[in-house]
């Protein structure tokens, strides 16, 4: 049977990692509260909330950064934004939210499957980053 002959429940399992915290939800390993599903996406809360709303929107096929999307998640990167929209505004968020994602070491990401967080709450969010240092005047090489 080729791959795309597999049923999905079947191709959704080989293209998860078997230690990765996030497909083990997909997998239905690890308890999370989920607030979407469909075929290709899962949406939960944030284990640690930073806002009165913290959602993540993840592919269910592993992937580990934005620097790994190619081609082949070219659908589901287009549908987690798409329903990011939806979601918040079903959660309650009608009057804007942050969308995030963290990318390796100098983003802060700390789960190294793809995730989109989804923050917000009644009040405005405040500055999207706190400076650390002085931004630089130019175009500086980045580190
Ligand atoms: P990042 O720094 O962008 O990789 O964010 C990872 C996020 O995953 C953090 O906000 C964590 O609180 C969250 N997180 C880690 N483990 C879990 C889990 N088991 N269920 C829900 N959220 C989690
Ligand atoms: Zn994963």
């Amino acid at each position: 049977m080729t791959d795309s002959a597999k049923p999905l429940a079947a191709n959704m399992a080989a293209n998860t990692h078997a230690d990765c915290i996030f497909c083990r939800i997909v997998r239905g390993e690890i308890p999370a509260r989920k607030v979407y599903e469909d075929d290709e996406l899962l949406a939960f809360h944030d284990i640690s909330p930073v806002a009165p709303m913290h959602l993540l929107v993840i592919p269910k096929q592993h992937l580990s950064t934005l620097y790994d999307a190619s081609e082949e998640h070219h659908h589901a990167l287009g549908s987690m934004l798409m329903l990011a929209g939806r979601i918040a505004r079903e959660q309650g968020a009608a009057e804007g939210f942050r969308s995030i994602i963290n990318t390796g070491r100098v983003g802060g990401q700390e789960v190294y499957h793809l995730h989109l967080h989804l923050i917000a709450g009644p009040q405005h969010l405040g500055p999207m980053i706190v400076p650390t240092q002085q931004a630089p005047k130019h175009n500086a090489p980045h580190q």
